[in-house]
């Protein structure tokens, strides 16, 4: 019996070979062409050609790097300024070495940095966001990721093609990247710890080398993709050219809590009579980043690192914990607070989502009980708006308010905002009230407040007459405004609550105000 098995095309068996490697692999590794100068065919992407040029215009000043990290990051301003001066130093370097290679100066430390602080307090957000106003690649990863060897864990070096891989394989650009370990405490190798890893002392030796100056073969490591176009590269023209990135520009931060390391400082600064702030030590209620402000290079060698690895980290960056009023202004103020993620995505259904001062609040305090920083502020509004997410868009629900009350019990106002409309119109109106407040308060520094009595009347009012909350507050306090500022020449006063009567007598009650306002006058 003859077995007529058909000889397979150079393309099935490219093809079947594709399906295996994406199998193996998943979609991280690609198979190229072998036959890679011919023109490839109709529709099939070629494999982009390394670019080696870019131009790099560096021109920030420490301040202006500050500004536009305040836009985005809350507090840390001590990091912040740190980090501004410690870039513009790194990219001043780096320009003038790429504007004239002979002027490298050989004395010049690279600005590495150490960052340190609890998790969820911006950190890695503010690298991001330096990367990203910088125009430069950005990669993170956790430092836990990698094994001595890169046998068992990944290398230290595929940091370096992760980062080729940020700069869409302009190599020039990718050589002057950022690369962002966090998790860095982890390896640490207390001397003092019995059967210690040793592991993290070798990962700290390949970082070492990164940090200092090397080469790195782009065409080696757990690269498959790239290993597989060197030998095809091979079989054709019998040599494979090198693609190396050299380390010397690129920036390295390492992060993480170092929990343990305020103990280290305290017990240094104890034990020296002099060199310590001694407030601080006598402090009881004392916070681990008060300790972090006076590290030095010995408490990261007692910590676990070598003291070559730390040597070549010369700044040292604290970022402080974040309380429930810094959590309540990321979200209120913040250029990329997730507030507006949510406003978008109900506003995809025609929905307006109306986030109250109070909803804020809770959210803000449910968050910091989580203690992962302002990262719970993303769980919290997930796990109380999920289900929003998921009915509202198929009823007629066209807006509605996130208040104290849907941040404490998210399913029993679902139901209320969808079951009754009436309950949900008075909250959205109310809602009203408190932004023509803020905004009375924008336009005219008066701070002014509807009792609970005063709001409620406004409601029936604009349900009453037919008309929006803005229109009936307009009416009513078209002559306040000059009144109330009268009040505040006189007085002093710049607060104002306005109760039911204010909707009844508006100008009775403001020429009652003004007359008080001459005898209490200061
Ligand atoms: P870590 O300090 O652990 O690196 P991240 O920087 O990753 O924390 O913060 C997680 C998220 O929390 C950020 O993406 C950002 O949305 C938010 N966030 C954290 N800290 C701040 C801050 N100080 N100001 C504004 N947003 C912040």
């Amino acid at each position: 019996m003859s077995i007529n098995r058909k000889i397979p095309t150079p393309e099935e068996i490219e093809k079947e070979f594709q399906e295996f490697v994406q199998q193996k692999y998943g979609g991280s590794v690609r198979l190229i062409n072998a036959s890679a100068n011919e023109p490839s065919p109709e529709g099939e992407a070629e494999a982009p050609e390394p670019k080696q040029t870019f131009d790099l215009k560096f021109d920030l000043k420490p301040k202006e790097i500050k500004q536009y990290l305040d836009r985005y990051v809350i507090k840390q301003d001590e990091a912040k300024k740190a980090l501004a001066i410690a870039v513009c130093d790194h990219y001043n370097h780096v320009r003038e070495c790429h504007e004239d290679p002979t002027a490298a100066d050989a004395d010049y430390s690279k600005q590495n940095i150490v960052m340190l602080g609890p998790t969820g307090v911006g950190k890695t957000y503010l690298i991001r966001h330096i990367a990203k106003l910088i125009g430069v690649p950005f990669v993170k990863a956790d430092a836990t990721r990698f094994s001595e060897t890169g046998y068992v864990g990944a290398n230290v070096d595929d940091l370096i093609r992760e980062l080729v891989t940020q700069a869409e394989d302009n190599l020039e650009l990718a050589q002057y990247g950022i690369i962002y370990l966090d998790e860095a405490d982890k390896i640490a190798t207390p001397p003092n710890i019995i059967g210690r890893d040793v592991s993290g002392r070798g990962v700290q030796i390949g970082l070492l080398k990164l940090m200092e100056e090397t080469e790195v073969d782009l065409r080696s490591g757990n690269d498959v993709a790239s290993q597989m176009r060197a030998a095809m590269e091979f079989q054709k023209s019998g040599k494979v050219e090198k693609e190396v990135i050299n380390t010397r520009h690129i920036l390295f931060i390492i992060s993480g809590a170092f929990t343990g390391m305020a103990d280290i400082i305290k017990k240094r600064m104890h034990q020296s009579k002099i060199g310590f702030n001694a407030e601080i030590i006598s402090q009881t209620d004392d916070t681990e980043t008060q300790y972090f402000e006076n590290i030095t290079p010995k408490d990261f060698i007692d910590f676990g690192f070598e003291p070559e690895f730390i040597g070549r980290l010369p700044v040292h960056v604290v970022c402080t914990e974040l309380g429930v009023e810094d959590l309540f202004y990321i979200l209120k103020h913040s250029e990329g607070s997730i507030i507006r993620q949510y406003e978008n995505a109900f506003r995809a259904y025609g929905i307006t989502v109306l986030f109250s001062e109070c909803g804020l609040q809770r959210i803000a305090e449910k968050a910091i009980a989580q203690k992962t920083g302002a990262r719970a502020l993303m769980t919290v509004c997930e796990k109380v708006l999920r289900d929003y997410k998921f009915e509202l868009p198929s009823t007629g629900v066209e807006e509605f308010v996130v208040t104290a009350e849907v941040v404490d019990a998210p399913d029993v106002e679902l139901k209320r905002i969808t079951a009754e409309p009436d309950y949900n119109r008075r909250t959205v109106m109310c809602e009203q009230v408190r932004r023509y407040e803020a905004q009375f308060y924008t336009e005219h520094q008066l701070q002014i407040q509807f009792d609970a009595e005063a709001t409620a009347l406004i409601c029936e009012r604009a349900l009453a007459e037919a008309q929006t909350v803005q229109q009936v507050c307009d009416q009513l306090l078209g002559s306040y405004q000059h009144g109330l500022n009268l009040i505040k020449q006189n007085t002093g006063q710049s607060t104002f609550t306005f109760p039911q009567a204010v909707l009844e007598n508006p100008d009775q009650v403001l020429e009652a105000w003004i007359r008080e306002s001459y005898t209490t006058k200061r």
